[in-house]
């Protein structure tokens, strides 16, 4: 079972990693974007990390709360983008923990990023971390692994997914009016993305 406290050092956790990077994101948004990126990702969960949560009944309300929280403080285009995976991922969450639960949760979380921000595999945005995290998740299901050792797997593959961006050209947001310059430079969206689903990672247990 889920349980708000785990929610809570999961934004703890997560504020206290982005305080960490705020230099780094602005600097990578800097060269495909208006430089913002790791600002925005530090304030809306300074912001979530203030809610009071102690009310929420479970995990799954705390999350949606975050959710709204992000929606309206992060700021710029992923601040909705982020809201919506936490929303939708929050209505989704399974009561009790199995493999394919969390992975049909995550599966609702990014069609509700795709279908809000219309960005496709390759388009160098943070859909292009959480869909191969999705395939990792998904594969081990198939063969019947165990629910941590494909957690580890998918964040092990959202990490190399996002250093993959750095050869894509962007088509997207903001860095789709450098997409020439953009190749060579990892998509700073799919940075927050991999650090929010490693520190997510190590709270899911069966
Ligand atoms: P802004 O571009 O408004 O300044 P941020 O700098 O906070 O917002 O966020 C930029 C990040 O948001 C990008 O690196 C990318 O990963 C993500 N992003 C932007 N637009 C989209 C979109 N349409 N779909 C998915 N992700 C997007
Ligand atoms: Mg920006
Ligand atoms: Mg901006």
């Amino acid at each position: 079972m889920p349980t708000v406290a785990a929610v809570s050092e999961w934004l703890d956790e997560c504020t206290h990693v982005f305080e960490g990077r705020v230099d780094e994101l602005n600097e990578l948004d800097g060269i495909l974007g208006d430089g913002d990126h790791g600002t925005n990702m530090y304030r809306g969960f300074a912001a979530a990390r203030r809610l009071d949560l102690s009310e929420c009944p479970n995990a799954n309300d705390a999350m949606r709360q975050v959710g709204m929280s992000l929606v309206g403080t992060v700021g710029g285009a992923s601040g909705p983008l982020f809201g919506t995976l936490l929303l939708r991922v929050g209505a989704t969450w399974p009561d009790h923990l199995t493999l394919a639960g969390v992975a049909a949760s995550l599966r609702q979380g990014t069609n509700g990023v795709m279908a809000r921000g219309k960005a496709v595999r390759g388009d160098k945005t943070m859909v292009d971390v959480l869909l191969p995290a999705l395939d990792s998740l998904e594969a081990d299901a198939r063969r019947g692994a165990d629910l941590e050792s494909a957690i580890l797997d998918a964040v092990d593959a959202a990490d190399e997914a996002r250093d993959a961006t750095a050869a894509m050209v962007a088509h997207r947001g903001r860095s789709a009016l450098k997409s020439e310059s953009s190749v060579g430079v990892v998509d700073p969206g799919a940075v927050s993305t991999a650090l929010i689903l490693r520190t997510g990672a190590t709270r899911i247990r069966e």
